[in-house]
């Protein structure tokens, strides 16, 4: 059997199927490549045609969201559930509300989480959603009638055994909120539909911070299998919402300098380092008063606002993207590198693209792909249905220890799956097997549905 040939056949045919989806052609090339020495050894997962059932959608739901803006206009968005495997518990993965969201990148995004689910040792199957809504400058009640209607449609399709939806970008707190409320008065019934919730209706402790906890907690890992440590260390964040802030807070409790931040208009640089009380102000301005970057310059004299730039040029140790898919192009990683940067670990979804990867590589860059890294979120929503199945909530503490022993855990694995020889362990390729091993034995067991 030549399996690059199948390999690079059944990929043509998922581009073939899905065609001009570039994001999901991305992320399941990566996928399939990395698990050639799995295949190599497991032929039954060719026979059974495992590849091409993971590559596709176990069901898409798409629908029309009408709702009514302040001035009384009626605006129309799309809305997309892509509940893509469910092979090992009920679809697991949040909702995106970006005006670049489509069915490329809904794919992706639920394509990666099938894996990352996997990896966190809690029966979660994969799914994602979401709008190509434009959250920016709409007012609350805006907002609130948006997640209404949205919620009109989509509750008929999900359910605490079936799929539980979280959030992502543009769906933090205040938006499962309302999510939640339409959701129990459409279904005349209060369960654990949805993670993220607010800690007074069924929420999680920790469950905000777990993303950007858990991937410091990864990065602390990496870091400890080469004796080393985050103490001192310089590091770059990329973006300013719930996963970079986490992010930036454990770092700053670790020991570490965070040099930058960032959004979509700009990034801001600190050579003094953000530290609790900048970071407070960070979380107001982004949390509350829902305002750009550009204000933190503004407050901080030492603090310089680079309008249109990514923070990658900045000289430092670490770098932990968490804004966006392919945020670090090949250029950025080059720039990485000749700044002498030795760790990359994702906090988003896909931030580095394919070239960048290679080249950050292929330079003894550490690449520690997101969903390793940035499992802790959907782990921490795992425990937020435990809890509601058990009608408990747990204290910060119980929940923080659980969430640091399954990002050690993870680590585990994947270092498992993929060290080599000389003892240098490729996080792409372990976690990729790691996860890819757990859903196709599941599959293969279940027969064929
Ligand atoms: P938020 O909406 O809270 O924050 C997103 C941040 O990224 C904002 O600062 C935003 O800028 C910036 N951003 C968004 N789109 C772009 C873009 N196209 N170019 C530049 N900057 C951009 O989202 P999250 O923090 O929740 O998510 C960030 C990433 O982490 C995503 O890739 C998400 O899929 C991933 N992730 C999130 C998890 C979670 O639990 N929330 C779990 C696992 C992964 P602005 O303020 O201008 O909008």
């Amino acid at each position: 059997m030549d399996v690059d040939k199948y390999i690079n056949d059944t990929l043509a045919t998922v581009v073939e199927r899905n065609p001009h989806e570039n994001e999901f052609h991305q992320a399941v090339e990566e996928v399939f490549h990395s698990i050639k020495p799995v295949l190599t050894q497991h032929l039954e997962y060719i026979d059974a045609k495992i590849l091409e059932r993971i590559s596709e959608p176990e069901r898409v739901i798409m629908f029309r969201v009408p709702w009514v803006d302040d001035q009384g206009e009626i605006q129309i968005n799309k809305g997309y559930r892509v509940q893509f495997n469910s092979a090992i518990g009920p679809y697991k993965g949040g909702l995106r509300w970006h005006p670049s969201v489509n069915l490329s990148i809904l794919k992706f995004l639920g394509f990666e989480q099938t894996f990352k689910n996997a990896l966190t040792g809690i029966p979660m199957g994969g799914g994602k959603g979401g709008s190509n809504f434009d959250p920016h400058g709409k007012s609350d009640g805006e907002i609130m009638r948006f997640a209404q209607s949205f919620m009109s449609e989509l509750y008929r399709h999900i359910g605490a055994e079936t799929d539980v939806p979280a959030g992502d970008i543009g769906v933090g707190g205040r938006e499962i909120g309302y999510l939640f409320g339409m959701y129990k008065k459409l279904a005349n019934e209060f369960t654990g539909v949805l993670t993220g919730k607010g800690l007074t209706f069924g929420g999680s402790n920790i469950r905000p911070e777990a993303t950007g906890f858990g991937v410091v907690y990864f990065l602390a890992e990496a870091l400890k299998a080469r004796d080393d440590g985050i103490e001192g260390k310089r590091i770059l964040v990329s973006g300013a919402g719930n996963v970079a802030q986490y992010a930036v807070q454990k770092v700053i409790q670790m020991g570490g300098k965070v040099l930058t931040m960032s959004d979509s208009s700009g990034m801001v640089y600190d050579p003094d380092g953000i530290d609790e009380e900048k970071l407070a102000f960070i979380m107001e301005l982004k949390n509350v008063k829902r305002g750009r970057i550009k204000e933190f310059a503004e407050k901080y004299p030492s603090v310089e606002y680079h309008e249109g730039q990514k923070p990658w040029g900045v000289p430092a140790d670490i770098a932990l993207p968490c804004a966006t898919q392919n945020e670090v192009e090949l250029p950025d990683a080059k720039a990485l590198i000749a700044n002498g940067a030795t760790y990359l670990v994702e906090g988003a979804n896909m931030p580095t693209t394919p070239e960048a990867i290679e080249a950050l590589q292929e330079a003894m860059v550490i690449y520690v792909p997101g969903k390793a890294s940035n499992a802790g979120g959907v782990s921490v929503s795992g425990l937020e249905m435990s809890q509601n199945a058990l009608k408990a909530q747990w204290s910060r503490e119980v929940v923080d220890e659980k969430l640091q022993e399954i990002m050690r855990n993870i680590h585990q694995k994947v270092a498992e799956h993929g060290e080599d020889a000389q003892g240098n362990i490729d996080y792409m390729q372990g976690a990729n097997i790691a996860g890819f091993l757990k859903v196709a034995e599941a599959m293969l067991a279940q027969g064929l549905v």
